[in-house]
């Protein structure tokens, strides 16, 4: 990103719709696009193993853009964090996250999680607790549906007033993840000291189940250490039922990936949960 100076970004551009490059300006337009709500919450379904029922949903943030199409967060999220408008943007995401778990309940579909991405910026921001108990309580939304992920180098860049912001967080009732576990640099004593309740195995370990035996190791052995520390661990990024084959070998109790779905915009993950229904 090549900064313009006054809170104004110019990013090369890949849209997500095709492969065309466009200018994307950040500043004004962004702050104008969190007003008129351009922005978009898809959900990706989470599947529990074995029996492959949606228990849950990852929502992931684009940005429709009215000249440019859909853009992705990894194009996005870089410099609204290097801006600060990271922390409208979040407390946008999670104010949407709440308000959908009303809808859906509303519809009469059975209760699930929605899982929502914080930023490092967000996550080191003071009041974010108050604003996500604020958010909670404008919504009504019942605690326990709502997860925050977080990643290893976000909870381990001031491990113990994250220690301290993660206890907050389980007083709320909120459930808590760690993202792309694996990639980071957190030592494994953290994972005793830290309030979590799941890990997330990143998907590049996935992507090279059986194809490279030391991987699988890791895999296996990442998932008995989980399942050893009564944390829940999930898979993402399946995209065989090989891999599914090895997970369910190894006990892991919830995958998430395009075998199943892609992340779907509400209208379509309502379709989705029909044809997966809890018995
Ligand atoms: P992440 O949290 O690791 O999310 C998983 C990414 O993997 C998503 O990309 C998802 O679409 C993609 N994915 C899911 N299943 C598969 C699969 O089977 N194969 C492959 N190759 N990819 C798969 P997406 O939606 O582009 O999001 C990218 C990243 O942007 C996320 O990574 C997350 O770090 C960030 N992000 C997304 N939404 C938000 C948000 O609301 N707030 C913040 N702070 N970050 C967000
Ligand atoms: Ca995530
Ligand atoms: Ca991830
Ligand atoms: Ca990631």
């Amino acid at each position: 990103a090549k900064s313009m100076g006054h809170n104004m970004y110019v990013v090369y551009q890949n849209t997500m719709s095709d492969n065309s490059n466009a200018y994307l300006t950040l500043g004004g337009s962004f702050r104008k696009a969190i007003d008129e709500e351009q922005f978009v919450l898809f959900y990706q379904p989470k599947i529990r193993l074995p029996d492959e029922v949606v228990i849950g949903a990852e929502a992931l943030i684009r940005w429709v853009h009215p000249e440019l199409g859909m853009i992705s967060p990894d194009s996005f999220i870089p410099l609204a964090e290097e801006s600060g408008l990271i922390l409208p943007l979040g407390e946008w995401v999670i104010r949407r996250a709440c308000r959908q778990l009303q809808e859906w309940r509303e519809a009469g579909y059975a209760p699930i999680t929605i899982s929502v991405n914080l930023s490092s910026r967000q996550f080191m921001q003071a009041d974010l607790v108050d604003m996500v108990r604020q958010a909670l309580e404008d919504t009504g939304v019942d605690p326990q549906y709502l997860e925050l992920e977080l990643t290893e180098s976000m909870l381990m860049a001031d491990a113990q007033q994250s220690i301290e912001k993660l206890h907050s967080f389980r007083k709320l009732g909120l459930t808590l993840s760690i993202d792309d576990f694996g990639t980071g640099y957190s030592s494994l004593a953290y994972l005793k000291k830290f309030p979590i309740q799941t890990l997330k195995i990143d998907r590049s370990f996935i992507h090279d189940l059986g194809i490279d035996g030391d991987n699988d190791a890791i895999v296996k052995a990442t998932i008995a250490m989980a399942n050893g520390l009564s944390l829940k661990v999930i898979a993402e990024g399946v995209e065989s039922r090989s891999q599914i084959d090895s997970l369910n070998g190894y006990h892991c109790q919830e995958v998430q990936g395009y075998l199943f779905s892609k992340p779907l915009p509400d209208v379509e993950f309502r379709a989705f949960m029909q044809g997966y229904v809890a018995s």
